[in-house]
C-alpha cells in the first residue's frame, strides 16, 4: 500500500484527497498539508479525519510514514515541494503546470536526472481522457491522412479576481500545449507561437485581457488555434477539431440527454473542470500509483513539464511583443527518451 501525503488543500487538493482515500487502489492518504491550517484540517475531515495534518511541506515530505507526495498548491508554489521530494528520494505527482517558468522547470529536470531515478509525474490529465485517446487512435489508424489544422476552444464560465492575463497561458492553455503534440503523434516540441487579442469581453475583471487567440505551429507544419475565453458565462467548454487530409475528427464531449421543450432543442454543457474530466483524474492517479509500484512514472514527465513551460514562456513573450516567438527546448536528454 502506497502511503501518500498531499500538499495544498484547495479546490483540486480536496478532490484528489478524496480520490486517493476512497477510489484509488493500492494507495492510502496518510497526511495532508496546507500553509493555512484550517484548510488542511478541513481536508482531513473530508477523508474521515484519520490522517496527519501539517502546515510545513518539508516536514510532511520527510515523515517516514509518507512514501509518496502529491502537490496541489498553486503553480508558482510547485518547485519547492517537488525539489524536496526528489531530495528525499520520494515519488511525486504534481498538478500542472510543473512550475510557471522554464527556468524553474529546468532546475527540477536537473535534480531528477542527478538523482538517477524517475520520480516526477506531472498532472496533465487530458492524456488520460477517453475522448482524446479515441481521437488519437483515429489519427494513428492513418484512415484520415495526416493532420493539418487543429481548432480548439478552452472556455470557462468565469475566473477568480487573481487570475491574470499570463495565467491564460501558464494555467489554462498549458493543457493544450501539452496534449496537442501527443494527440497528433508529433513528438517534437512546438516550433513557433503567437498570441492575438481580439475585441475584449465586457465580462472580464479589470486588468485581465480575455479572450485570447493562441496560434502554435509544430515543426512538421501543423497549425493549432486555441481560443482561451475564461469569462464565457455559459459553462466549461472544451473542444478540439482536427482537420486531416482525408476527413475531420471532433473531440467527443460528455454526453447529456437532448431535450425538446418550449420550441427549443437543448443539450447541457459541463459546469466546471471537476466534472468534465472527473474520469481522467481517476485514471491518471491510478496510473501514477501503479507506476510508482513498479519504480517508474507514467503520463507526462518532468521533461514534458519543462517543454510545456518553454512554450508557455514564448507565448507570454508574445502577449507583450505581439510577434511570432520561437520555441527552443534543446535536445531531449537520454534520461527522458
Ligand atoms: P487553490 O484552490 O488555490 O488551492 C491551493 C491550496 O494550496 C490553497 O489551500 C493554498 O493555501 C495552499 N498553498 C499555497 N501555498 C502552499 C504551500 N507553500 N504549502 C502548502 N499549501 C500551500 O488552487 P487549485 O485551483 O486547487 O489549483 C492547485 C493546482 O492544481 C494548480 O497548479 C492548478 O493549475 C492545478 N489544477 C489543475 C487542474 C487540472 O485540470 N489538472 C484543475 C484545477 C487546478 P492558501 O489558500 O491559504 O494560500
Amino acid at each position: 500500500m502506497l502511503k501518500v501525503g498531499l500538499i495544498g488543500c484547495g479546490m483540486i487538493g480536496k478532490e484528489h484527497a478524496k480520490r486517493i482515500k476512497y477510489k484509488i487502489q493500492g494507495a492510502d492518504l496518510v497526511a495532508v498539508c496546507d500553509v493555512f491550517e484550517k484548510s488542511a484540517r478541513a481536508a482531513a475531515e473530508l477523508v474521515g479525519g484519520d490522517v496527519k495534518v501539517y502546515t510545513d511541506a518539508d516536514q510532511m515530505i520527510h515523515d517516514p510514514d509518507v512514501d509518496a507526495v502529491v502537490v496541489t498548491t498553486p503553480g508558482n508554489f510547485h518547485k519547492s515541494p517537488v525539489l524536496s521530494a526528489i531530495a528525499a528520494g520520494k515519488p511525486v505527482f504534481t498538478e500542472k503546470p510543473l512550475t510557471t517558468t522554464a527556468a524553474d522547470c529546468k532546475e527540477i529536470v536537473d535534480a531528477e536526472m542527478a538523482s538517477g531515478k524517475h520520480l516526477v509525474q506531472v498532472g496533465f490529465m487530458r492524456r488520460y481522457d477517453r475522448g482524446y485517446n479515441q481521437v488519437r487512435e483515429m489519427i494513428r489508424s492513418g484512415g484520415f491522412g495526416k493532420p493539418m489544422i487543429l481548432k480548439c476552444t478552452h472556455r470557462a464560465e468565469s475566473v477568480a479576481d487573481d487570475y491574470s492575463t499570463e495565467m491564460a497561458v501558464t494555467d489554462t492553455a498549458i493543457h493544450e500545449i501539452n496534449v496537442l503534440p501527443w494527440l497528433i503523434g508529433d513528438h517534437e516540441e512546438w516550433d513557433e507561437v503567437q498570441v492575438m487579442f481580439p475585441r475584449q469581453t465586457k465580462n472580464a475583471h479589470e486588468g485581465l485581457r480575455d479572450p485570447q487567440l493562441m496560434m502554435m505551429k509544430t515543426k512538421s507544419g501543423v497549425i493549432c488555434m486555441v481560443e482561451v475565453n475564461v469569462n464565457c458565462g455559459f459553462g466549461y467548454d472544451i473542444n478540439c477539431e482536427v482537420v486531416c487530409e482525408d476527413g475531420v475528427i471532433n473531440l467527443p464531449c460528455p454526453s447529456f440527454p437532448t431535450t425538446r421543450k418550449n420550441f427549443e432543442v437543448a443539450t447541457a454543457i459541463e459546469k466546471n473542470w471537476i466534472l468534465r474530466f472527473i474520469d481522467s483524474y481517476d485514471v491518471e492517479l491510478q496510473d501514477w500509483v501503479d507506476h510508482v509500484a513498479q519504480g517508474t512514472t507514467g503520463g507526462s514527465s518532468a521533461w514534458d513539464g519543462y517543454t510545456a513551460a518553454v512554450t508557455a514562456d514564448a507565448l507570454v513573450r508574445s502577449q507583450t511583443t505581439g510577434a511570432v516567438e520561437k520555441v527552443a527546448c534543446g535536445e531531449t536528454p537520454e534520461f527522458y527518451r
